[in-house]
């Protein structure tokens, strides 16, 4: 029983009390005064009954304006049976506001307490927070495609009524600076025909089907590449102060956070969950610096091939975000078996790329992931269950890999086990078929470069180096690991993945440049949030240098 309905209890038995007592005074016409008091109190407290029962229903049914706002962000399936909001069950609802409170940060209990209440009038964007084709499995600074050039060109069509263009002109040019160095871009002005970014300011239905709601909560809207238009509601008061406490008594809506905001959509970036990140979709004014969140999302669309502007991070994070502590579910107790590791906050046994897969092992378990951030439905699974035929007392797979004939070896000790392509179990071998010195107690990693096409058998702090081919090691071997440059050892893993090879130890990982035999100059950075469905952290500052914690 929730407190409203406790209550509502409470005052039905207190008025059935004053009832029978105003009951019991009317038999006795002496007792007028007794009878008028009395007929007060039922007055009064019939009506906080009223009142009680008239707030408790609206607290928890939606108005239709809430089940529109949940279907407009993406909380609600976009079209149910015959798209009236009847068709909605209060199950659906409450999974809704669950996911809406979620997003926001708020605990989600799927009630429409007065916080959650809140979110509905809040200043916001009018994108979509939950793009209904998107696996919520993958969110996190979700991104969609970028600019195919670097060098992208921004126009401001018009002014609001509140400032000069002049003076939207500053602020959208000193938005645009906060992102241009995390994606690599130049942006260049132009007064004349067509730009790849727009900015004007409209108001009410301006013709895009996404029509703005004057002034209050819609302040803004954009659209990604290779629209890159950014649409400013025009009824709202924009200002260009500093002061921000003089625009808060002013209902004044800040230009340049909200420029930020929209600049990220035209450059490709979803809304973020992360309540620091620029890409969270309530209006705030501290915008001051983008969030690693926003970070990792330019560096995902355009600096792949780059290097990551490691300067440029934030390393004092100054908002604390309650949603994103990391939270050690490490179980304390090893004993435990059935326990799964928590993927964000462990360290990997190994990871390789098996049949166009992620394969990621730590402890008993194997996470299957068809791309970065996305585990495949079913995962994680015992590994026991998904090799078949490997013995029971292997109880950690230190390293694996799938040979050019399409075998996979799962290593552990100085034995091997071979599976064919079914993961269906052949033969048994030890490394000392491949000339590995007996004193080799283990491989921590094998992989297969594509840069000569030969399989590196890593020990602690030397590798050797094998031709597939011929079934020989290449001469010169061992060598020291120090021959890969600016990479720590042992590494727990090495990779190739879209034609770039990575190495992994504990929660941290590098790309490797094969033409300079090092790693490129901005690793490590954190595994989990890179390659894991896994939120930003506090934590992960820790992972991007190459320093232990
Ligand atoms: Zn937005
Ligand atoms: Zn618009």
């Amino acid at each position: 029983m929730n407190h409203y309905q406790e209550a509502k209890v409470i005052i039905v038995y207190s008025y059935t009390a004053i009832l029978e007592l105003y009951l019991l005074c009317s038999l006795d016409a002496t007792m007028r005064a007794c009878k008028y008091l009395f007929s007060f109190l039922l007055l009064a407290v019939g009506h906080r009954y009223v009142t009680c029962r008239t707030i408790y229903l609206e607290v928890n049914t939606p108005t239709k304006e809430e089940i529109a706002f949940l279907k407009k962000y993406g909380y609600l399936p976009e079209e149910s049976a015959e798209d009236i909001d009847f068709a909605y069950t209060p199950q659906s609802i409450s999974e809704g506001l669950k996911k809406m409170q979620a997003f926001a940060g708020l605990p989600a209990t799927g009630t429409l307490d007065s916080e959650t209440k809140k979110l509905f009038n809040m200043k916001r964007c009018g994108v979509k927070d939950i793009e209904n084709n998107i696996s919520t499995r993958s969110r996190r600074y979700l991104v969609q495609q970028g600019w195919s050039s670097k060098n992208i060109t921004f126009r401001v069509l018009n002014e609001p009524s509140t400032l000069s263009k002049e003076r939207v002109e500053k602020q959208v040019e000193a938005s645009l600076a906060i992102w241009a160095p995390h994606g690599g871009l130049t942006f260049t002005k132009v007064d004349t025909g067509h730009a790849d970014i727009r900015f004007s300011f409209m108001r009410g239905d301006h013709g895009d089907g996404f029509p703005f709601d004057g002034l209050g909560h819609i302040v803004a809207h954009a659209f990604p590449p290779p629209v890159g238009a950014l649409h400013f509601d025009d009824d709202e008061f924009w200002g260009d102060s500093p002061d921000k406490e003089q625009q808060v008594e002013n209902d004044i809506t800040d230009l340049f956070a909200v420029a930020v905001h929209e600049i990220g959509h035209a450059l490709g970036l979803y809304h973020s969950d992360v309540k620091s990140s620029v890409m969270y979709p309530y209006y705030k004014v501290s915008v001051e610096k983008l969030s690693l969140d926003d970070i990792m999302g330019m560096h995902e669309i355009y600096m792949k091939d780059e290097l990551f502007e490691l300067e440029d991070i934030p390393l004092d994070v100054t908002e604390s975000d309650s949603s994103v502590v990391p939270k050690f579910t490490r179980a304390d107790d090893e004993s435990n078996e059935n326990e799964i590791p928590d993927l964000c906050y462990t360290n990997y046994d190994t990871i390789q790329v098996i049949q166009g897969k992620i394969f990621v092992f730590e402890e008993e378990w194997v996470w299957v992931l068809s791309k970065r951030r996305q585990i495949e439905e079913g995962y994680p699974k015992r590994y026991h269950d998904v090799f078949i035929g490997l013995p029971a007392d292997i109880n950690i797979v230190k390293t694996i890999y799938e040979k050019p004939n399409g075998k996979i070896s799962i290593f552990s000790g100085r034995q091997y086990w071979e599976f064919d392509s079914n993961f269906h179990f052949l033969k048994r071998g030890s490394i000392t078929e491949y000339s590995i010195p007996r004193n080799v107690p283990e491989l921590t990693t094998v992989f297969i470069s594509n840069y000569n096409n030969k399989t590196y058998l890593i020990e602690y702090e030397r590798f050797w180096r094998y031709d597939e081919a011929k079934g020989a090691m290449d001469k010169g071997y061992p060598k020291d690991m120090s021959a890969w440059r600016q990479l720590p050892y042992p590494v727990d893993a090495a990779i190739i993945w879209e034609e770039d090879t990575f190495f992994f130890r504990g929660p941290r990982f590098w790309r490797f440049d094969n033409e300079l035999v090092q790693a490129h100059e901005y690793y490590p950075l954190p595994t989990a949030q890179i390659w894991f469905p896994c939120q930003s952290n506090d934590e992960m500052y820790r992972y991007i240098t190459n320093d232990e914690p």
